[in-house]
């Protein structure tokens, strides 16, 4: 469902990604994990087009990336979710849900509101509709920006480290969502260091250095035997 041969991008004369091949079955769940700085946030960004790839090409459920009027189709089969939230402040839970699925969508308010109340539901907050994001807690937050993204009935789900910015009793709350999510057969690419997470739910662990995949295998043989020796740093670092 994602296919990105030989990607690249620059940032004026920094070579951010240098040469990245992958390939996403439907229902995979890809855990990418790396240094700071290893191109893992510009990678999934380019995946739905926030940050423009400048060399070869990605296709994501068959429509090529390629910056020619197809941004609005992408971002329709492509839902993210960020480290910070980005729940517009001013709108109620509800209203954050459901504000692309009306306008874009054109949606009727009732289907819209009826089918963000579900969504609420399944990520465990219905009770929190009409409170706005600040009175909400950040795993809260987070599960709701997770129903937001899920509104619009996304193919594929990014996730770019959806926990790093919770205290670790809400950590498990959202990592709860997200394998559900990933139950259900929902094709993600998930950058995380939530080790738990990764053994338990990743079909596949990409490790990202210098801007390019350099392990891409399963879970169990990423833990037992990294190859690439930047791996094994990081590895013994964080186990
Ligand atoms: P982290 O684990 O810290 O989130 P990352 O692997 O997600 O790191 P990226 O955010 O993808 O790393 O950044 C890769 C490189 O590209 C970094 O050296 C970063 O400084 C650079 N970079 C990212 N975005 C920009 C930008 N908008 N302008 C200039 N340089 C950028
Ligand atoms: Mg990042």
């Amino acid at each position: 469902i994602i296919d990105a041969q030989n990607v690249q991008k620059h940032f004026g004369t920094f070579h951010a990604l240098r040469g990245v091949n992958l390939t996403v079955q439907p229902g995979e769940v890809v855990v990418i994990i790396g240094p700071s700085g290893s191109g893992k946030s510009t990678f999934i960004r380019t995946i739905n087009a926030l940050d423009a790839h400048d060399g070869g090409t990605i296709t994501v459920d068959g429509i090529p990336l390629n910056g020619k009027g197809n941004l609005d189709a992408i971002r329709r089969e492509v839902g993210m979710v960020f480290q910070s939230f980005n729940l517009f402040p001013h709108l109620t839970v509800l209203e954050n849900i459901t504000l692309a699925p009306t306008r874009v969508r054109k949606a009727t308010r009732a289907d819209a509101d009826k089918r963000g109340l579900d969504l609420l539901r399944r990520v465990g907050i219905e009770e929190q509709a009409h409170k706005y994001p600040a009175q909400l807690s950040g795993g809260q937050q987070q599960r709701v920006a997770i129903a937001r993204a899920l509104a619009m009935d996304p193919k594929v789900m990014l996730f770019d480290e959806p926990t790093s910015a919770l205290d670790p009793e809400m950590i498990k709350e959202v990592l709860d969502v997200m394998k559900e999510l990933a139950r259900t057969g929902m094709t993600m690419l998930v950058v995380t260091h939530e080790m738990g997470f990764a053994r338990e739910v990743a079909d596949r662990i990409l490790f990202f250095d210098q801007g390019n995949i350099v392990e891409d295998t399963t879970p169990e043989n990423f833990y037992q035997n990294p190859q690439h020796d930047r791996a094994k740093q990081f590895l013994s670092k964080i186990l």
